[in-house]
C-alpha cells in the first residue's frame, strides 16, 4: 500500500468529542461549525492525497536543480503549487484583513499535517510563505505591507527566512551579512546565507526573503541584529515586479532527504531591501517567524509517522511469515507477532495523541488572538508560549524514531526504495534539527519557559492537567490511563522544582530529558481526556481505549527512566574533558 488515507474520523472524533470545538469556538465568537470544519480537512486531505502524494517519490528521485542559476524544481511541483493557490490552500486561516479566509488555526496546523504526510518537500513552500507573511504583518510599516503581504498572503508569491550563515547558525549573534542604508531609506544587503529553504524556485512570482544583518552602527551580539525583507524581484516603476534584484543561488545543498526542496546558498551583493521592524531589533520580529515555523515543523514529525504508520499496519497485516503464538498455524501476518504489534502500537499511540495534543495547542492560539477576555488572550498565549518548544522538538523526535519503527515492520523491504519508507526515514532526519535544533528547543523549555510569569505558567499548566485527569472515566482504560499519567505528572512536577534556578551546566545536562518527560504527560493527558470520550463500542472508541491502555503501560513508565536521569545531574555529564573526547 502506498496511498494515503487522511485521519477524518480521528479528526471527527477529536473535534466533536475531546477538544470541545463547538464551545471552544463559541467562546471566541468564531462561527465555524464542525461541519465545515470536516469539510475543510476532506477537501485538504483529497487535495494531498490526489495532488501531493504523487510527486513525492518522482520528487524524492528528481530532485531540485540549479541550472544556469536557477532553481528547477521537480517535474509537477510548479503545476501543483499553482492549483493548492487557486484552490485557496494558501490562506486558509491568514487574517481577512490581508485577504485570508481566518478559519480556525487548528484546521491549518492538522493540515500542515496531512501535507506533511504526503509531501514533506512541497510543504516548505506554503509554510515558510505564511511564516514571513505573519512577520511582516507583525513588525513591518504600513508601506510595506500594503506592497509586499496581499500577494504573500495569497500565495501567489512565496517567502524564505534567511538567517544561517556558514559561522551562525544556532548562535546568530555571529551573523556576519552587512545592511548599508541608502539615500532613498532602502538598504543594500550584502552576504552569504546556507541552507535557506525555499530560497528560489521556478513557480512564478515573486520571493521575498526575510535576511538576518547587521547595520553599520550595530553594536555587537544579538543586540545588534535587524530584518531586512529582500524581493528577488524590484517594483520596475509600471506597478510590475520583473527588476532582478542583486541576488543568487550560489548552489543547492546536497543532502539527505528532502531532495525535491531547493536548500540554497543564496549570495547577497548589495541587494536592495527595507527593513522590517525597528533597527537592531530584527531578532525579535524573527521569531514571530520562528514561533509559527516550529509548531508547523512539529507537525511534519507527526504527519511523516502517520504517514508510515499506515503504511506500515497495511503492510504488517499482508506479509506472511512464522508461526502464531499457539504453534498451530504458518504462515501467519506478521501483525500476529507481539513484537510487531508492539512498534506499530508505540508508532500509532504517539501519532493520535500527538495530534490531540496538537489541536489543544492550535485551540490555545485561537483564543490567544481572539478571545473577547485580555486575562484569557494572555493565559492562552503563555500556553502556545510553554507548549511550543514541547510540540516541535518532541514531535519530531517521536516522528523520526515512529518512521523507523514503521521501517522495521518492513524488515529488508524497508530498507529498499520500493515501500517509500526509506525515504520517510531520511525526510523525518531534518525535522529534528532545522527552525532551532531539538537540543536548542529542550534548553528554550528548561531555562525560558520554565522561569514564564516566575513558573506560575507551568503550574497553570500541570494544574490544568491534574484538573482532567481526575475527571478520567470510569472505564478500566480511562482509569489506567488517568493514573499512570499521574504518577508521571507528579515525577514531572518533582523534577520541575529541582531544575528551578539549575546552574546553565545543570539545565542543559537535564533539558532534553527534561522535555521528553514533559512530552509523555502531555500526551498522556491527552489520552485520558481521549479515552474519557471513548466510551462506546464503535470501532474508533475500542481503539482508543485499547491504545491508551498501551500508552499507559508500555509508553509512560519510561518516565521514571527520564526522571531517574535528570535527578543523577550533570557530574557524570561534565566528568571527561574536552581533550579526552
Ligand atoms: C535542510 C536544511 C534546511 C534549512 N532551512 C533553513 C532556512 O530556511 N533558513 C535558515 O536560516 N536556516 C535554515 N537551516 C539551518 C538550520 O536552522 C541550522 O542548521 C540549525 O539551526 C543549526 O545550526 P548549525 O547547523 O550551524 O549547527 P550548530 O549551531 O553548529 O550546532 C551544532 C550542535 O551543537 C548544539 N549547540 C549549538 N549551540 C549550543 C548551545 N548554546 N548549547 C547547547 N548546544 C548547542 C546544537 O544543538 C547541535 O547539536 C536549514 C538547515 C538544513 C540542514
Amino acid at each position: 500500500m502506498h496511498g494515503y488515507v487522511p485521519p477524518i474520523a480521528d479528526y471527527r472524533f477529536l473535534l466533536g468529542e475531546v477538544l470541545g470545538f463547538a464551545s471552544e469556538m463559541a467562546e471566541i465568537g468564531d462561527e465555524t461549525d464542525l461541519d465545515l470544519a470536516l469539510a475543510v480537512l476532506e477537501e485538504g486531505g483529497r487535495f494531498c492525497a490526489d495532488r501531493l502524494l504523487p510527486l513525492n517519490r518522482e520528487g524524492d528521485e528528481q530532485g531540485s536543480k540549479l541550472i544556469d542559476g536557477e532553481v528547477r524544481t521537480p517535474m509537477g511541483f510548479a503545476d501543483a503549487y499553482r492549483a493548492f493557490v487557486d484552490g485557496g490552500w494558501a490562506t486558509l486561516a491568514a487574517d481577512p484583513e490581508h485577504g485570508g479566509q481566518g478559519l480556525p488555526f487548528i484546521l491549518q496546523l492538522w493540515f500542515d499535517e496531512m501535507i506533511s504526510s504526503t509531501n514533506l518537500s512541497f510543504g516548505l513552500f506554503p509554510g515558510l510563505t505564511r511564516g514571513a507573511a505573519e512577520a511582516i504583518a507583525a513588525h513591518a510599516s504600513d508601506e510595506l505591507k500594503s506592497n509586499w503581504l496581499p500577494p504573500l498572503v495569497s500565495g501567489e508569491w512565496t517567502g524564505a527566512m534567511a538567517l544561517t550563515e556558514s559561522g551562525a547558525g544556532t548562535d546568530l549573534a555571529l551573523i556576519k551579512a552587512k545592511a548599508e542604508p541608502q539615500v532613498d531609506g532602502s538598504f543594500a544587503v550584502s552576504g552569504t546565507k546556507v541552507f535557506i529553504s525555499s530560497g528560489d524556485h521556478d513557480f512564478g512570482g515573486n520571493i521575498v526573503h526575510l535576511v538576518l544583518a547587521r547595520l553599520p552602527d550595530a553594536p555587537p551580539g544579538v543586540k545588534g541584529i535587524s530584518l531586512f525583507l529582500v524581493p528577488k524581484f524590484l517594483p520596475d516603476g509600471d506597478g510590475g515586479f520583473t527588476v532582478r534584484n542583486a541576488m543568487s543561488v550560489g548552489a543547492l545543498e546536497k543532502k539527505m532527504g528532502i531532495h525535491a526542496q531547493p536548500t540554497c546558498v543564496m549570495n547577497y551583493d548589495g541587494a536592495t531591501g527595507w527593513l522590517v521592524g525597528k533597527p537592531h531589533r530584527g531578532l525579535a520580529a524573527m521569531f514571530t517567524m520562528m514561533n509559527a515555523e516550529r509548531l508547523m515543523v512539529g507537525m511534519q514529525g507527526l504527519g511523516i509517522a502517520g504517514a508510515a504508520y499506515q503504511r506500515a499496519s497495511a503492510y504488517a497485516k499482508e506479509r506472511l511469515q512464522g508461526r502464531s503464538a499457539d504453534g498451530a498455524r504458518e504462515p501467519v501476518a506478521i501483525i500476529e507477532h507481539a513484537d510487531v504489534r508492539k512498534m506499530l502500537l508505540g508508532v500509532r499511540a504517539f501519532v493520535e495523541g500527538g495530534r490531540a495534543l496538537a489541536g489543544w495547542t492550535a485551540l490555545q492560539l485561537g483564543r490567544a488572538y481572539r478571545h473577547p477576555d485580555a486575562v484569557e488572550r494572555a493565559k492562552a498565549d503563555s500556553f502556545v508560549a510553554l507548549l511550543t518548544p514541547v510540540v516541535k522538538a518532541a514531535f519530531t523526535d517521536l516522528g523520526f524514531e515512529g518512521a523507523v519503527q514503521a521501517q522495521q515492520v518492513f524488515g529488508g523491504h524497508g530498507y529498499i526504495r520500493e515501500w517509500g519508507m526509506e525515504q520517510f526515514v531520511r525526510d523525518a532526519r531534518i525535522a529534528q534539527i532545522y527552525e532551532g535544533t531539538n537540543g536548542v528547543q529542550a534548553m528554550d523549555l528548561v531555562s525560558r519557559k520554565l522561569a514564564m510569569a516566575d513558573g506560575a505558567v507551568v503550574a497553570g499548566f500541570f494544574q490544568l492537567v491534574a484538573g482532567d485527569l481526575a475527571m478520567a472515566a470510569p472505564t478500566l482504560e480511562g482509569q489506567r490511563i488517568a493514573a499512570a499519567t499521574q504518577d508521571a505528572l507528579a515525577l514531572l512536577e518533582e523534577t520541575t522544582a529541582a531544575l528551578r534556578g539549575a546552574s546553565v551546566d545543570a539545565a542543559g545536562a537535564a533539558a532534553t530529558d527534561y522535555l521528553r518527560l514533559f512530552a509523555l504527560v502531555s500526551l498522556g493527558w491527552m489520552w485520558t481526556r481521549m479515552a474519557a470520550a471513548a466510551s462506546g463500542d464503535d470501532a474508533v472508541h475500542s481503539a482508543k481505549r485499547a491504545v491508551a491502555a498501551f500508552f499507559a503501560e508500555r509508553m509512560l513508565p519510561q518516565a521514571n527512566a527520564l526522571a531517574a536521569g535528570i535527578a543523577a545531574g550533570e557530574a557524570a555529564i561534565l566528568l571527561l574533558p574536552a581533550d579526552a573526547f
